[in-house]
């Protein structure tokens, strides 16, 4: 039996969720109110450190436990802004040093992914994984060692960014994935421009155009074209992958996996290849502590061991360099 916390603090939401034996007791988080500065990782930062201790408090009344019956803490090692990494890998090391705990070092992405896997009991899939901070078509490999593969990504800006770029362009409200949306709703599609190149696309050419296109066409068209095109392009990369892995299953995580419409898209896709599509509640698609806690457990099953100097962050920690020993 284990009790494992899990932190998050990579961008804009400190999370912290407690996972026993893969079943998820509680996942508490607090989100930096965005307004139309958009992050200021130092101010966001502030905030976590201001923030941490309620919201661990607030996991463990959840799941009425106390310290002293948690068996790990990890915390997430990267991608991130470094200055809101710096708190939960602190906070952290807080607990492991104080309740003397063993502590893990998470990749974000592999987290995102791994929860949607637990969640759906399932194990060989394709991923799109889709966010504010990264835009990735992955799958599981063992060589030179057992990781996610790259298979396709954003050669610019994630699709999440795009997003909400062009949305506080237009003076909508945050959240701007789901802003977007809404402006989005009845729109006729304009032709825009669509990058595919193999399993990569790019998105910066078609917020240029689209924020080009706002004073001579309605907000509701242009946000209709841009998602609809966009998500065009995620989807043809994604069949590509597919159908050169041959997969029969394919799971949508990160922030964006909230977009309903995106799901829609994904899901006509992969019926005509015979495959399922699977997400999580959008809980858990969002920056959550659960997801982070799930990792650590498998971790911690799994006997893997990290001196606690070795604990570190790193703002650009890559997918294929996260060993999975499990
Ligand atoms: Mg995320």
């Amino acid at each position: 039996m284990a009790i494992v916390i899990g932190i998050e603090s990579s961008a804009h939401t400190f999370g912290v969720g407690i996972v026993k034996d893969g079943r998820i007791l509680a996942n508490e988080k607090i989100m930096y109110p965005i307004n139309d500065t958009g992050i200021i990782p130092a101010k966001v930062a502030d905030f976590h450190a201001i923030n941490a201790q309620e919201v661990l408090k607030n996991a463990l009344l959840k799941s009425n436990l106390t310290m002293k019956d948690i068996d790990a803490v990890g915390y997430t090692k990267g991608p991130g802004l470094g200055p809101c990494l710096r708190v939960g890998q602190l906070s952290a090391k807080t607990l492991s040093l104080k309740y003397n705990i063993p502590l893990f070092p998470i990749n974000h992405a592999l987290a995102h992914i791994e929860i949607v896997k637990q969640l759906n009991n399932i194990d060989d899939v394709l991923v799109l994984y889709v966010s504010g901070g990264n835009s990735q078509i992955l799958a599981l490999t063992s060589e030179p060692f057992k990781h996610y593969h790259v298979y396709g990504e954003t050669l610019d800006i994630s699709i999440g960014n795009m997003l909400d770029n062009f949305a506080r362009y237009a003076k909508l409200k945050p959240a701007w994935g789901s802003s977007v949306a809404k402006a989005a709703l009845n729109g006729s599609y304009l032709s825009m421009p669509y990058t595919v190149k193999g399993m990569d696309f790019t998105f910066t050419g078609l917020l240029t155009y689209a924020e080009k296109m706002l004073p001579l066409q309605s907000l509701n068209n242009v946000a209709y074209s841009l998602q609809e095109t966009a998500f065009a392009m995620l989807c043809e990369a994604a069949e590509r992958a597919l159908l050169l892995l041959k997969k029969k299953s394919i799971i949508i995580c990160g922030g964006v996996a909230q977009s309903s419409r995106l799901k829609e898209m994904i899901t006509k896709m992969a019926e005509q290849h015979n495959a399922s599509v699977y997400t999580a509640p959008n809980e858990f698609n969002a920056d959550n502590g659960a997801m982070i806690a799930v990792v650590a457990e498998h971790m911690l099953k799994s006997n893997e061991h990290f001196d606690i100097d070795d604990c570190n962050i790193n703002q650009k920690y890559r997918i294929d360099s996260a060993k999975i020993m499990w």
